[in-house]
């Protein structure tokens, strides 16, 4: 590998190649090797580019980036380079089929220029551009780019500005490089996630880690205005198990609405999804009380969000709050439905992170916080000493219509990006099924339609899990149920939009459907059971398989009669239901199933 010294800027051309090698490889490992000899040999500002242009983006992935650059724009730059007609051009781009690849056939290859902080430094600015003439100067600027790379440079510059890279190298991969970078061993993982949980900027915390050493990362802590990755609740079946649990707890009802995390910043506010979306347009009520009632110069604070009918004061259906995730006529929907936020944590206030402190400090630290007011409520909360007391306030909940509760410990820390036993849910579905929660699968492909379906032109989809781990996408079932007919035109007319000709080499999956797309849609399915299966590939590891190279090695877990409850628009392919969990679902299940045989045989 060309080597950049550690004190000058290190060449573009150094991560095209580290880019091609991604792109060409399918182990987890070997990417993670790659990445780290990478990260090694460049500067603590290019480590931080680096990891921004690896996502395809000019900032922490929260930062929504738009180029604003099409592909009308690219043909148009790639034709001044060119210098022959528009038509070769596209007749290039209809046999390829990527205007990276006609880029990179374009462009000469030639000794490139370009320092990777001056390709960061063109996309910014790419990106900042607006207002009249920009999309001539948008043109200029890509086409100087361009005339200045090599081909393969050429190749990435121009994925990256159709938002069209695809590596395969999550966040998870690029957690372990950077600590192997450091001390050639996993050993930094735990603090480098910490970091990443508090601030999702893995870029800053990469910088702070190779410029101020690893003892600087016990300092980082959450910044406002940067969302805080969200905290995770555990499932349990039963009260007694939770008391012995957690021994005297907080119980809350369970809201079923958007979970938002709210940041003040002076006069401003944001208001980050489940996915650490900037939802703040979704809720304009939300953004003037916290203004008007809080009283903070700066502070976090997470609640959900939940329509209510304005006559009966009684909340709404999920299908009814879900109506705030447009574009326009937001104040419209917020005047026929009006919304309330009900907070359940303090997680930030006054420049102090208080995301470590026992959960009833920051209960009281909320209770002054938040001044009493109609749309940003403090949630009910109460404590609970028995399992009795959990029972009766379920029951008290799930009567006035809530989805169940939540049960929190009492000095329990806000573990930012942390499934853990500090929250449990015990949901009303537990109750009645044998499966102990819905599933939040993720769209990996969908096949035509067969019989009445032939005419929507597509009948049902592969559906699997992101596997965290493995850092791949598992499969678990076809889904064809659930939708109606006008859910599953819309829902194709998006998959037609995230289509791939291939399979993404990060899908692990023994099925080929008729069609592939990128992992981005979740959808949240119920079933009756989850089964083993030879056929799946979700799992294999914890049925016990470990040669899991080999596609054909070993069961997964499969869903059985599995059925689409709605699109998880809150959440990203990363937040999918995980293997593990499955497993325990799996495991209450059983016990579930042989407790009711033994009930029955007993009657
Ligand atoms: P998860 O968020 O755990 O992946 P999920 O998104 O599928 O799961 P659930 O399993 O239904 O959601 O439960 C967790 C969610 O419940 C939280 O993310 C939050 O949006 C919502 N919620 C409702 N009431 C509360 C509460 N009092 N405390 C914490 N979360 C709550």
């Amino acid at each position: 590998m060309l080597k950049a010294t550690n004190s000058l800027q290190s060449s573009f051309i150094l991560l095209a190649q580290v880019f091609e090698k991604l792109e060409k490889e399918t182990s987890r490992l070997r990417m993670m090797e790659i990445l780290a000899d990478y990260f090694e040999n460049i500067s603590p500002e290019d480590v931080k580019i680096a990891i921004y242009l690896l996502s395809g983006k000019t900032g922490p992935s929260f930062e929504a980036v738009d180029f604003g650059v099409g592909e009308k724009f690219v043909i148009e730059s790639l034709l001044r380079i060119y210098g022959g007609f528009k038509v070769e051009i596209e007749d290039m781009y209809k046999e390829l089929g990527d205007l990276g690849l006609v880029a990179k056939n374009i462009v000469k290859d030639k000794q490139s220029s370009l320092s990777l902080n001056e390709v960061f430094n063109y996309l910014k600015t790419i990106a900042l551009t607006s207002g009249p003439s920009s999309q001539d100067k948008k043109i200029e600027l890509l086409t100087e780019m361009l005339d200045r790379a090599s081909s393969l440079e050429a190749l990435y510059i121009v994925r990256i500005i159709l938002g069209r890279l695809r590596l395969g190298a999550q966040d998870a991969t690029v957690i372990e490089a950077l600590s192997f970078a450091r001390v050639k061993s996993k050993d930094l993982k735990p603090k480098i996630e910490r970091c990443y949980n508090l601030t999702s900027d893995l870029g800053y915390v990469a910088y702070m880690l190779f410029k101020e050493g690893e003892e600087a990362l016990d300092f980082v802590h959450a910044i406002v205005g940067n969302p805080i990755r969200m905290a995770l609740a555990e499932r349990m079946e039963n009260p007694e198990e939770i008391f012995n649990k957690l021994g005297k707890c907080i119980v809350e009802p369970k809201y079923d609405g958007f979970r938002c995390q709210v940041h003040k910043i002076g006069d401003k506010v944001k208001i980050y999804s489940r996915n650490l979306e900037d939802n703040t347009h979704m809720f304009p009520e939300i953004v003037e009380s916290t203004i008007k009632y809080c009283r903070a110069k700066n502070c976090i604070f997470e609640g959900e969000a939940i329509s209510f009918d304005p006559k009966t004061l009684r909340f709404m259906p999920f299908q009814i709050t879900v109506q705030r995730k447009r574009k326009h006529n937001i104040l419209k929907v917020a005047a026929k439905f009006p919304l309330r936020l009900e907070v359940f944590d303090l997680l930030y206030k006054d420049d102090l992170d208080i995301t470590s402190k026992p959960l009833f400090e920051r209960k009281r630290l909320l209770n002054d916080t938040i001044l009493k007011n109609d749309t940003i409520v403090i949630s009910d909360s109460s404590e609970a000493d028995s399992p009795e007391r959990i029972k009766s306030l379920f029951e008290k909940y799930v009567s006035e219509g809530m989805e169940g509760i939540m049960i929190k410990r009492l000095d329990g820390v806000y573990q930012a990006g942390s499934r853990n036993f500090n929250w449990i849910k015990l949901k009303r579905s537990m109750k009645q099924s044998i499966l102990s929660d819905t599933i939040d699968a993720v769209i990996m492909g969908y096949f035509y339609g067969k019989g009445q379906r032939i005419k929507l032109g597509i009948g049902s989809l592969l559906i699997g899990l992101y596997n965290p781990e493995m850092d791949c996408f598992e499969t678990i079932a076809k889904l064809g149920s659930g939708f109606t007919e006008e859910e599953w035109v819309e829902l194709l007319k998006n998959l037609e939009e995230i289509r791939t000709s291939f399979k993404p080499n990060n899908y692990i999956s023994k099925i080929n459907p008729d069609f592939w797309v990128k992992p981005k849609i979740v959808v949240e399915v119920e079933a009756d059971e989850i089964t083993v299966s030879p056929v799946h590939t979700v799992g294999r590891k914890e049925l016990g398989n470990d040669s899991l190279n080999t596609l054909s090695s070993g069961s997964g877990f499969a869903l059985r009669f599995p059925r689409a409850k709605r699109i998880r628009y809150d959440k990203s392919p990363f937040d999918s239901t995980t293997p593990n969990e499955i497993f325990e679902m799996f495991e209450i299940s059983k016990n579930k199933k042989s407790k009711n045989v033994s009930e029955n045989s007993v009657n």
